[in-house]
């Protein structure tokens, strides 16, 4: 892994607000930028807006507002806003119709040009207008865009050239020669599939448009919205090339042709990684404003929590293919998964110490075979983890982790530290060592995908989120620990029916959203507080008597332990609130900026303090 890792998201459209598809690719950055914090790697991500398309003075013209700029202004504010309620860490946040840009543009142009790649012709062919591309006559034998599925129309115009052609020999042997480059593998294929059929030179300019960046060359035109857009990659100075660029498969060729051939010519580095996701249907229906069912990722996260919805979309979107955004499964997840596999598992290890430890990290002792066994898959789902997350396979790191949870359960619930303590205090105390050591390791895997609620059970746990070195079982006995309950089930309510679309779209088959990687729903052993809001397992019958037995015998013993004054001999220095990690630039409004410092009395990673004066 580089020291350095840039990510970029690919720069949005703004004739609309923020919908889940373009919330999908920034949470994608989000979780990878936070990822490689975590292993102190130098990180920068880039998201922003492509404002200088015809899309927007469309828009701007449909919105009543004249002025064009003015229009910009106020969709760039919404975009902005969105991005902030949704937590994302960017490091910046670029807009197309910046200064900063359109000095890049040209100078980038001025690169090419002086390569003798530029040069004027006469374009016949098939215009997509929500594409902003000229199509191949071969893609379209019924005369309609593939993508959009509307009429193409035939334009003849002078334009400015690129000559792309000349460098498909070397873009094919690069991707060819780096496997790595376009990801996934079927991804790769389909392009390279493309570039043997060949490879036409791509308009740059375009005539008599009245919005975008003028064309040095010839003051009627302006610049194809696709070169100018492509430049802001380079934007963050000393930054390029990128580790990895994040686009949906309509874009792909854009990135991965384009764009590449565009940087062979000017003479910069490739980019690491370009990483292609599919399509978002809703509830097995292409998302479209005419069918009423476009997602708002915004509403979402404040009703479910954007980790929630992180989670959610990691989870049921195998990251790469197409996926069904369905809020019911959203509720599912977060009130059967979350709840039941981290959520409640995390409150009853807490809340159980804290009641008989006096919130002290109860003594190892000697591990025993069970919790050999324990720490060896903890161990290999580590390492499988880290593997998935060099390699964005986001989805399938986070089944490591879903797993290594259920294991988790499963041990505490093999052992039951809430019965044997009265008979055997010390064992109780060992899996308890064992179950706040790997809820550690469990909540820093999570950590990337649900930032603001595994901080606070990070903060909990005394441990400061910064740093990946999962490796050391660290939480050592005395640690003092909170108990926090996460995350909070939700009212299941039916969503709101789309609206009855005019034309019948094709029903898209449902993926199985595979629950490969289901998980056993949390069992008992619940204290008061959390059988106050009824869990699954409460649901069931027979549960609930076992339930409140569980907690009658853990009030029990917290009565006995008082008695015994054991509870006093473990006086708490109070709680820590560990700094999250720490951002780049303008992170003064970030949440995480405003935390208090923590005490360092009771820090567990000495390793860690030395980062911290940075
Ligand atoms: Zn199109």
């Amino acid at each position: 892994m580089t020291d350095r890792f840039y990510v970029t998201t690919p720069i949005y459209y703004i004739n609309d607000t923020p919908h889940i598809g373009s919330a999908y690719t920034t949470i994608v950055a989000d979780i990878l930028a936070i990822w490689h914090r975590m292993n102190k790697e130098d990180v920068f991500f880039l998201t922003g807006l492509d404002e200088n398309s015809i899309k927007t003075v469309q828009a701007a013209e449909k919105a009543g507002i004249k002025d064009v700029g003015k229009y910009a202004n106020e969709m760039a504010d919404k975009w902005k806003a969105a991005w902030k309620a949704m937590g994302f860490t960017n490091d910046d946040f670029i807009r197309t119709t910046e200064e900063r840009h359109r000095k890049n543009v040209i100078d980038f142009f001025k690169r090419v040009n002086v390569k003798g790649d530029i040069y004027k012709g006469t374009y016949e062919g098939l215009y997509c207008e929500a594409c902003e591309e000229f199509k191949l006559e071969r893609e379209c034998p019924d005369g309609k865009c593939p993508i959009h599925g509307k009429d193409l129309k035939r334009i003849k115009e002078d334009n400015y050239y690129f000559k792309l052609s000349k460098y498909r020999d070397r873009i094919l042997k690069h991707i060819e020669e780096h496997p790595d480059f376009i990801k996934p593998a079927y991804r790769r294929s389909e392009i390279i599939n493309f570039l043997k059929q060949g490879l036409l030179d791509t308009s740059i300019s375009r005539p008599h448009l009245k919005w975008g960046i003028e064309f040095p060359l010839d003051r009627s035109h302006r610049f194809w919205v696709w070169f100018d857009a492509l430049i802001n990659y380079l934007s963050p100075k000393g930054y390029w090339p990128a580790q990895a660029q994040l686009m949906a498969k309509d874009i792909a060729r854009f990135h991965c042709i384009t764009w590449v051939g565009m940087l062979m010519s000017a003479e910069y580095e490739l980019p690491e990684t370009m990483y292609v996701h599919g399509f978002l249907t809703v509830d097995g229906r292409k998302m479209s404003k005419s069918l009423g069912n476009v997602v708002d990722p915004v509403a979402l996260s404040e009703k479910y929590s954007t980790d929630a919805l992180r989670y959610y979309l990691m989870r049921d979107i195998s990251i790469g293919e197409d996926g069904d955004f369905s809020e019911k499964a959203l509720q599912d997840r977060l009130n059967n998964e979350i709840m039941a596999n981290y959520s409640n598992l995390f409150y009853r290890v807490t809340s159980f110490i804290e009641k008989n430890f006096g919130g002290m990290v109860p003594e190892k002792g000697e591990y025993g075979p069970a919790e050999s066994a324990m720490l060896d898959k903890a161990g290999n789902a580590v390492q499988d983890y880290e593997r998935h997350m060099k390699n964005i396979e986001l989805t399938q790191a986070l089944a490591v982790t879903v797993d290594l949870s259920a294991e988790v359960n499963k041990y505490i619930q093999d052992k039951e530290p809430w019965k044997i303590i009265k008979t055997d205090k010390n064992a109780a105390s060992k899996s308890l060592n064992l179950a706040t050591n790997l809820l550690r390791t469990i909540t820093l895997m999570y950590y990337p995908f649900m930032p603001n609620r595994c901080g606070e059970a990070l903060k909990a746990l005394g441990v400061r989120p910064q740093w990946w070195n999962v490796e050391r079982p660290i939480v050592p006995a005395g640690h003092k620990i909170t108990p926090v309950m996460l995350f909070k089930k939700v009212e299941l309510s039916v969503p709101a029916k789309p609206a009855k679309p005019q034309a019948q779209p094709k029903p898209v088959p449902k993926k199985a959203s595979a629950p490969a990687h289901a998980v056993k729903k949390a069992e008992v052993g619940e204290t008061k507080r959390q059988a106050e809001r009824p869990t699954e397992a409460a649901k069931q019958p027979g549960m609930e008597e076992k339930l409140s037995a569980e907690i009658e015998k853990l009030e029990q013993s917290e009565e006995e332990m008082k008695g015994s004054g054991l509870s006093d001999i473990f006086i708490s220095a109070g709680a820590e609130v560990p700094k999250q990690i720490t951002m780049k630039g303008e992170k003064k409004n970030k949440k995480s900026a405003t935390e208090k410092k923590p005490d360092k009395g009771n820090e567990t990673d000495s390793e860690e303090k030395d980062d911290e004066e940075q």
